[in-house]
């Protein structure tokens, strides 16, 4: 059985004392745990923190408040907490489904809202115990999804070669609810927060951390959903997600683990502006929606273009 290497667990008392740790640099961000202690446990990344940053120990930093004109999550609010949140699950259906549908009770008691955005892929190449494959993603020269087993990997191309998905359950909720994403530098729109120049990471710099996300409170009227395809119903990452928010005939489309980085549909938001939602029009709007797709060589991973398909109209449906 594979233990824990060595390394030295700070327990911050502020951002700043956090982010001064991190420049100082090789140490990691710990909130959850859920995904780091696994990657660090399995040696899956070429390189060992030396330093683990623990931000529990920071106060404040998991409320849940409603204000004026927006929600606030601090960024280690627990799954769990915003899934049984009576606020969230009123005005931010999308968001509170989809903390609900992630992992296990025992996992959202732990996963925080931060650590489910920032989370690594699940690419199976990637994740194999002691850096067994330098893919692309860890600087290597090639994504072995492409020749390999890549059943679920992206359906709308590669970002630098690599075909791997972005697994998180959230993210897709904070695109649609056209969320922020607030660290101790700037404020980052969640569509922007993923990375295009490194497959699959954030844009935070070395020594950012995310401190709170904050979602616009919807406008009376508005409706949002999340819709979720996994091949287990107990605990699994998602097949195929997606979420959808609609007010007066303009949508805001999400669909997640089927790209690199969340991936706002775009043709479908079209198609459906100022449509009536029906069966006919959520059809056609998840149709739009996977116009760009294309299976990988071998078509392994053709039957996730229809998921996308099906996701996008059930959320539009689930929004009517
Ligand atoms: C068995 C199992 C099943 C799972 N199932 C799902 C699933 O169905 N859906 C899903 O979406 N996820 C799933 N996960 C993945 C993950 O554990 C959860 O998404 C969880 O929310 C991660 O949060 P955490 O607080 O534990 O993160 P951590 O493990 O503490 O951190 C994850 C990453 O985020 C960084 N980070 C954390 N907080 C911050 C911050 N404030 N600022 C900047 N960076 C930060 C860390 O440095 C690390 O790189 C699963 C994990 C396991 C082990």
């Amino acid at each position: 059985m594979k233990t824990i290497k060595k390394f030295t667990h700070i327990d911050a008392r502020t951002v700043d004392e956090a982010a001064s740790i991190l420049r100082a640099g090789n140490a990691r961000i710990l909130a959850g745990g859920t995904d780091l202690l696994g990657t660090m446990r399995f040696e899956v990344l070429p390189d060992y923190p030396e330093v683990v940053v623990n931000l529990k120990s920071i106060p404040g930093l998991d409320s849940i408040k409603e204000e004026a004109s927006m929600l606030r999550i601090g960024a280690l609010a627990k799954l769990e907490d915003i899934a049984k949140s009576d606020l969230v699950k009123k005005s931010y259906a999308a968001l509170a489904e989809a903390a609900h549908r992630t992992a296990t009770p025992h996992i959202r008691e732990m996963g925080t809202l931060a650590g489910n955005i920032c989370q690594l892929t699940r690419c199976w190449y990637f994740r194999l115990p002691d850096n067994r494959f330098n893919c692309v993603r860890k600087g290597g020269r090639q994504c072995y999804a492409v020749r390999g087993d890549n059943r679920y990997h992206s359906i709308f191309g590669a970002v630098k070669s690599c075909f791997a998905v972005n697994p998180s359950d959230t993210a897709p909720a904070l695109v649609a609810l056209d969320a922020r994403i607030k660290t101790n530098k700037r404020l980052i729109e969640a569509e922007n927060f993923w990375d295009m120049a490194i497959p699959g990471s954030t844009v935070l710099d070395a020594d950012e951390i995310v401190t709170e996300i904050q979602f616009p409170k919807p406008a009376p009227g508005s409706r949002s959903a999340y819709i979720k395809f996994a091949i287990r119903k107990s605990i699994d990452f998602p097949i195929v997600n997606c979420a959808a928010s609609v007010l007066d005939g303009n949508a805001r489309i999400c669909l997640n683990a089927v790209y690199n980085k969340p991936y706002r549909a775009a043709a479908a938001e079209e198609f459906i502006k100022g449509k009536r939602i029906t069966e006919e029009s959520a059809e056609a709007a998840g149709e739009a929606a996977v116009e760009q797709a294309r299976a990988l060589p071998g078509d392994r991973n053709k039957w996730k273009i229809q998921i996308a398909k099906t996701m996008v109209k059930r959320a539009l449906l689930a929004c009517a």
